[in-house]
């Protein structure tokens, strides 16, 4: 599985749990991303163990026996997870914890421990569920603009000439950007 840099920055965040800082009185200001970012490796990871661990999960009845079930059947994200023993342990018990579907149950898991106990775990749901709503536009296409010998001025079309098609430098230029 490729590493990429956002899923460092999300681990780096689920190690160390987002900014504390705090209003009077108000609950921690967490960041949506830092919540749907924690999420989405929280199911990347689960994924990767669920079929160990996700039965220990299921059948626990206490703290003790969720963290057990994940530093035996988990070792690899025990230290992120063993914490929230507490936290995961409340989720399984949530009447709206999904019965079946293993990657419903990872799915919902994961998305309410995004927010770390920062927030409810209900909440951490909305959360993710508002973030992977939101429409993020990219660019889709950079042009820059050329004059063309065929007496084409404005922008290029994937780096050629709107008008004749021609996508060579002349010598002046290739001189100029140093071909
Ligand atoms: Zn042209």
């Amino acid at each position: 599985m490729p590493t990429e840099g956002k899923d460092h920055s999300a681990q780096k965040n689920i190690l160390e749990g987002p900014s504390k800082k705090r209003g009077r009185g108000r609950p921690a200001n967490i960041d949506p991303s830092v919540v749907v970012g924690s999420a989405d490796t929280y199911r990347l990871w689960f994924k990767q163990f669920w079929s160990k661990v996700g039965p220990r999960l299921l059948a626990a009845r206490s703290s003790e026996e969720i963290a057990r079930a994940v530093r035996e059947n988990a070792p690899d994200i025990s230290v992120s997870l063993a914490p929230h023993s507490e936290l995961i342990l409340k989720i399984l018990r949530d009447p709206k914890f999904p019965a079946v579907r293993s990657t419903s149950q990872i799915h919902f898991l994961a998305d309410s421990l995004g927010g770390q106990g920062f927030v409810k775990p209900r909440r951490s749901r909305e959360i993710c569920a508002e973030e992977r709503n939101k429409v993020r536009h990219v660019i889709v296409r950079q042009e820059y603009y050329i004059e063309c010998s065929c007496g084409y001025k404005g922008p290029a079309l994937d780096g050629a000439c709107r008008e004749c098609g021609t996508g060579e430098l002349s010598r002046d230029l290739m001189v100029k950007k140093n071909y």
